[in-house]
């Protein structure tokens, strides 16, 4: 039991495989011919765990490729048949589940787009009481990790313990050079809540394209993530649905055997005591860090006081650019990131007008 009351059994005990556990296979299962030829072909690079595709596509407008529907079932079933290889699709409603159980499919997974609705996970989670199967849930197109952990909570309560996290990438207005931000601390944040829950990283809807799909993965799995999804096709520039992430399956192989796979942990003594030496300076910055924070904050209570009694606005917008500025140029110098600092700078001066205002409501409330 997690300490966030989930019952929890690791992908290990259901895959019975090392880490990185790797699932492939089309975006969209199109024809029996293509989804058992890239089954086949994916299988015979020696490095896939599973075989996935879609059945029914949840498509952003009407028009586009919607899946093959339940005939696309048998066409994967073949592609289990033929590879020995466990499949897996997405379910979005109760039919799509009972359809996937009377097939046979090994593992179902809940699509971004479902994640955000309670009512569809609900559905989902109802359809399978009582049902031992494993069940893979992507993130939701919102940065939200209380959606995402709900789903897990849902599906939990109707008994289904065999539980992986997919992060897929988050919806946003801004264009980026990803397809969906990846805004790793909400994954990370989520393994915070719930370190037994392993992580699958689908590095191919977060890119939206091949060719940053190696350093997605590899950045996955530098966050000590358990496991890629990616999509892989015959003829990817022909693929029905999202051609420009795909990747033929000899692309999957150089991608995956060109991983660094990092341990989490060492038995290296020499590297135990160096790491721990290391820890040590860490520790004492931050205490250095944390008393001039605090001094800092201090003397903008001081400030604050000062101000009141002078009667003058906290928010002095002159003096807060200089900051800005002077600061970014000396961490800049320093080797800082200006985000950071910049970032960095905004937090302290939210504390500090925080600080101020609640000096000045004090002086206030005994006048
Ligand atoms: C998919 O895996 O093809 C898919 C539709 O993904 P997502 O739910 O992440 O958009
Ligand atoms: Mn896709």
């Amino acid at each position: 039991m997690t300490k966030k009351g989930l019952q929890l059994e690791p992908i290990s005990s259901w895959m019975k495989v090392n880490r990185p556990v790797i699932i492939s296979g089309p975006c969209s299962a199109e024809t029996e011919e293509q989804m058992v030829a890239t089954a086949k072909q994916v299988a015979a690079t020696g490095k896939v765990h599973a075989i996935r595709a879609g059945i029914w596509k949840p498509r952003t407008r009407p028009g586009q490729y919607e899946g093959a529907g339940e005939e696309g079932l048998k066409w994967l079933i073949s592609a289990k048949q033929e590879t020995g290889l466990p499949v897996t699709t997405e379910v979005a409603n109760a039919a799509h589940v009972e359809a996937c159980l009377k097939a046979g499919v090994d593992i179902l997974w809940v699509g971004a787009r479902t994640t955000v609705n309670p009512f569809s996970v609900q559905e989902v989670a109802d359809a399978l009481k009582g049902v031992d199967i494993p069940v893979m849930v992507k993130n939701p197109i919102n940065p939200d990790v209380e959606l995402w952990l709900g789903a897990f909570e849902r599906l939990n309560k109707a008994g289904i313990t065999k539980m992986a996290a997919i992060h897929r990438g988050f919806s946003s207005f801004e264009k980026g050079p990803f397809r969906n931000a990846p805004m790793w601390d909400l994954a990370i944040e989520l393994k915070t809540r719930i370190p037994e829950l392993d992580m699958i990283c689908d590095p191919s809807h977060i890119a939206g394209n091949r060719d940053l799909i190696s350093f997605v993965s590899q950045k996955a799995l530098d966050l000590d993530m358990t496991g890629l999804m990616i999509e892989s096709h015959i003829n990817p520039d022909a693929a029905w649905s999202d051609a420009k992430q795909q990747v033929t399956p000899a692309a999957l192989s150089k991608i995956i055997s060109e991983l660094v796979v990092r341990t989490q942990s060492t038995d290296n003594k020499v590297f135990k005591d160096t790491l721990s030496i290391l820890r040590e300076q860490i520790d004492q910055l931050d205490d250095e860090i944390m008393q001039k924070l605090s001094a800092r904050m201090k003397i903008s209570e001081k400030i604050g006081q000062y101000k009141k009694e002078n009667n003058v606005t906290i928010l002095q917008v002159n003096r807060w650019e200089e900051i800005v500025q002077t600061r970014i140029a000396l961490c800049r110098a320093m080797g800082l990131n200006d985000e950071f600092t910049g970032d960095l700078l905004k937090l302290i001066h939210h504390e500090s007008i925080q600080v101020q205002t609640k000096v000045m409501n004090k002086v206030a409330e005994r006048v």
